[in-house]
């Protein structure tokens, strides 16, 4: 069985629909501080199948012994973790505690019922600045800015330092890049409100929600002076993670794996792409540009070819398209 920690995420619901129809048991961790139980829902409405679920936090340690004293977990798929960059500088104790307090918590209670393999769920953020693009796994992290990212290369750290203690644990880091899109029936997706990701952020313009679509930055020494990232479809993102457990299984220690498409997109780029299929045009308004935003990055994607014969296959237009479905969705449903 496997246990899928932050299971009603957004990453994690598309990640617990593949195992699902892979045939896997599947048991789900969540404590909703950033999803509703109405995922749980939707995830059988789409596979067709249960899912055991456990309402609670990583951080309270008895309840995780509790959940795994129940099951023979063989691998932890680890979501669950606080992932918005401009809210961890607000907040960076909730951020230190919600992402490295529950992995120790996390780790500590798979050694003790020795379950060795884990995937984590890492950022791209842990590069930090100023490297040469594309961005490739054996760049030197410096220590990042934010403690979002701060979290992210401590967990690293922390995953690399457990390994060297224990050789039986088997890991594999997996750096996303802008995971966007959703699943095909646009039943679930990633949430939009409160979000500043620019995904959401064209979603809550085109629900109404918003006067105009602030783009942070046109002044950048980009192709069309905004922001260049790579996005990737999270149903090919999900798929990096089920290669990624099967390279694991077979190789132990510590891997890591960027997973974005390879390609750079401006935002004006993605802005327009999202007007074409919409057929309707957006209303920009350019802002200064947003503290802590580089102006241009996108993987080295090589690395998960090669060993885990993986490469993204949904362009950039599927995933806008995808993402308008669970627009209408969202419009249906008056949310
Ligand atoms: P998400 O917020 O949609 O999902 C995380 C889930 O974990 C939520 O359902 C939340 O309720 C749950 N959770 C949070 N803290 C918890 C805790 N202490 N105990 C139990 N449940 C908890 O995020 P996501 O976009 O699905 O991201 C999943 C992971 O991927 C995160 O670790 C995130 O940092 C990482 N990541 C995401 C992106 C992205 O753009 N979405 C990019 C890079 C890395
Ligand atoms: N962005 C924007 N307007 C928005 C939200 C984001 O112009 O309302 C830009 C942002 O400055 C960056 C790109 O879109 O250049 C991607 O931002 P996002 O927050 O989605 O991802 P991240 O910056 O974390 O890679």
């Amino acid at each position: 069985m496997i246990l899928v920690t932050g299971g009603c995420g957004y990453i994690g619901s598309h990640c617990v629909i593949s195992l699902l129809n892979q045939n896997k048991k599947v048991a789900v961790i969540d404590n909703f501080v950033n999803s509703d139980k109405s995922v749980l829902k939707k995830i059988n409405l789409i596979s067709k199948k249960n899912i055991l679920f456990y309402e609670g936090d990583l951080r309270q340690k008895s309840f995780l012994s509790d959940v795994f004293n129940k099951h023979n977990f063989e691998t932890v798929f680890h979501f669950a973790g606080l992932k918005s960059l401009s809210e961890s500088y607000k907040n960076p104790l909730e951020y230190f505690s919600a992402n490295i307090n529950s992995t120790i918590n996390l780790l500590q209670t798979m050694q003790k019922y020795k379950v060795y393999n884990l995937i984590f769920s890492s950022s791209a953020t842990v590069y930090g600045k100023d490297h040469p693009l594309p961005w490739t796994e054996n760049i030197k992290l410096k220590f990042p800015e934010s403690p979002y990212a701060q979290s992210k290369v401590f967990i690293e750290n922390l995953l690399l330092k457990y390994y060297q203690s224990d050789m039986n644990f088997k890991v594999g880091i997996l750096r996303y890049f802008n995971p966007i899109g959703c699943h095909s029936s646009g039943l679930i997706g990633d949430r939009i409100d409160g979000s500043t990701n620019l995904i959401p952020s064209i979603m809550l313009y085109l629900l109404g929600k918003k006067p105009y679509l602030p783009i942070y930055g046109n002044d950048y020494k980009t192709k069309d002076g905004s922001g260049i990232r790579d996005y990737i479809h999270v149903d090919d993102l999900v798929n990096g993670h089920i290669g990624a457990l099967k390279y694991i299984i077979e190789k132990k220690g510590v891997h890591i794996w960027n997973l974005g498409s390879g390609k750079g997109y401006s935002v004006f780029q993605i802005v327009s792409k999202f007007e074409e299929h919409y057929k309707k045009r957006i209303f920009k308004k350019v802002m200064p540009r947003r503290e802590g935003d580089l102006s241009e990055y996108w993987a080295d994607i090589s690395k998960a070819g090669k060993e885990l014969n993986w490469s993204p296959s949904l362009d950039i237009d599927k995933m806008i398209l995808d993402s308008l479905n669970h627009l209408k969705k969202l419009k249906e449903a008056n949310l």
